[in-house]
């Protein structure tokens, strides 16, 4: 009996041990996990400013789940709480479950009342882990702040900006602190601009342009966003004329439509039928998706001048049209379309050799639609010149050229009718017009006595 009893009792205890101890040490090992939350996306530093800045904060937690997130901004021991979260869950069971949540916090420095100066901004989240006395793993991140809440500020250095609608300009400030974003505001165009000085990097310039189709009272100013988001904008002293254009009526013949246009269409997949449906397809539709196409290499503006002096003209060639004739589309006896030309055509002999306008780097050949075989050559601070209708093209992306090096020949590529060059000049993602480039006597005045004074 006795035996039984001993027996019995160390049964019940290895029972005991069975049912009640290795649960709760399986538990309190499975709760005890050391896996803390972590908290991603977190940049490095932050620099905020009169503008509040929003930023997104991802917590995964791959434990028990979270209980609490917070997030606080500290200043010389004042701490704001920007946001806070608590997860139910209980201890004994499996936690909360959440495992991931996301804080969106607006740091906005006149509402938090912070100072000039510096900052932090802590993410502190906890699990439901027993670690740390059932207090739960915890994750802190701190990013330091840098609060700055004055505008940066424009000194113009360049004086008499006289631009024509449809030209070019050019503005030459300093700026007093870094600044991701500055240049030239004509109307709602942007025209950044570069570090130009042999200085501490703040003399600036930037080319600017004055679209064919903005009037004489828009209004150009000088703009900068500092890295705290803070925006100036600075006024100087400008006057725009009032340039006019050419009107010009051009007779449209079925056979055009027929033998130039219905092959761009096909080339672009579109399938229309009616000859005036194919005019449209190509000469509004497709021209426009070609202008996307060559305004969006102003991406590959540089921060370096390539070009020197007066830009090159193809030789010995007639204007056959100008920059910005707005064209009359007749068909049949009726007006069917109105475009702006965007640059000037040049005629020499049949597939002259073209050369070069002035020195920079090809950013682009190919072809492009209406324009057909177009190479692009940029200069430097975004201005760039543009080369199309080409029979051919003896040029590669990437190439460096100097004025004067043959890059195509002329031809009757794209829309062109007649043997011709079409030349464009662009300011950033603006044609502008060309016969200024080509006058030493406009680009002395406008842009390399002001380039002088930081260069
Ligand atoms: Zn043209």
């Amino acid at each position: 009996m006795k035996s039984m009893h001993k027996t019995s009792g160390r049964a019940i205890l290895i029972v005991i041990l069975l049912l009640v101890v290795i649960p709760l040490v399986v538990l309190a090992v499975w709760r005890l996990e050391g896996q803390a939350p972590t908290i991603e996306k977190m940049p490095a530093e932050m620099v905020i400013g009169a503008v509040p800045r929003t930023i997104v904060v991802d917590i995964a937690e791959r434990g028990r789940g979270l209980k609490a997130v917070q997030a606080a901004v500290t200043q010389t021991g004042r701490e704001v709480v920007l946001e806070e979260a608590r997860f139910d869950g209980s201890l004994l069971g499996p936690g909360s479950g959440v495992e991931a949540h996301t804080l969106t916090l607006e740091v906005d420095a006149g509402k938090l009342n912070l100072a000039e100066g510096q900052a932090t901004l802590r993410i502190t989240a906890r699990d439901f882990s027993w670690r740390d006395w059932w207090n739960g793993n915890r994750t802190v991140v701190e990013i330091p702040l840098t609060v700055d809440v004055k505008p940066p500020s424009i000194t113009v250095l360049s004086r008499f900006h006289y631009v024509n609608q449809g030209g070019s300009g050019l503005l030459v400030y300093r700026l007093n602190e870094a600044c991701p974003r500055h240049g030239v505001m004509v109307g709602e165009r942007f025209f950044p601009g570069y570090p130009a000085g042999k200085d501490d990097g703040l003399s600036m310039m930037a080319f600017f342009a004055v679209g064919h189709d903005q009037k004489p009272d828009t209004i150009i100013k000088a703009r900068a966003v500092d890295q705290a988001g803070n925006e100036t904008t600075a006024g100087f002293s400008y006057r725009i004329r009032a340039k006019r254009f050419r009107k010009d009526v051009l007779n449209i013949s079925e056979r055009f439509i027929e033998q130039k246009m219905r092959p761009l269409m096909e080339a672009a997949g579109e399938t229309a039928t009616e000859p005036q449906a194919i005019f449209l397809a190509v000469n509004r539709e497709m021209r426009k998706k070609n202008y996307e196409t060559l305004t969006r290499l102003s991406e590959k503006a540089t921060p370096e001048i390539t070009w020197e002096g007066v830009f090159m003209r193809l030789p010995q060639a007639a204007n056959r049209a100008q920059f910005a004739d707005h064209r009359d589309y007749k068909y049949r006896g009726k007006i069917i379309d109105r475009q702006v030309h965007l640059g000037a055509d040049l005629a020499s002999l049949q597939q002259a050799p073209v050369p070069a306008a002035n020195g920079g780097t090809v950013v682009f050949t190919g072809d492009v639609g209406i324009y057909g075989n177009t190479v692009v050559v940029e200069h430097g601070f975004g201005l760039f010149s543009l080369y199309s209708h080409l029979s051919s093209i003896q040029a590669n992306a990437g190439d460096r050229v100097a004025k004067g090096d043959i890059i195509g020949r002329t031809g009757v590529t794209g829309l062109a009718v007649g043997d011709h060059l079409h030349f464009g000049m662009m300011v950033h993602d603006t044609l502008v017009n060309p016969i200024e480039w080509w006058d030493a006597h406009w680009i002395n005045d406008n842009i390399t006595t002001k380039m002088k004074l930081i260069r």
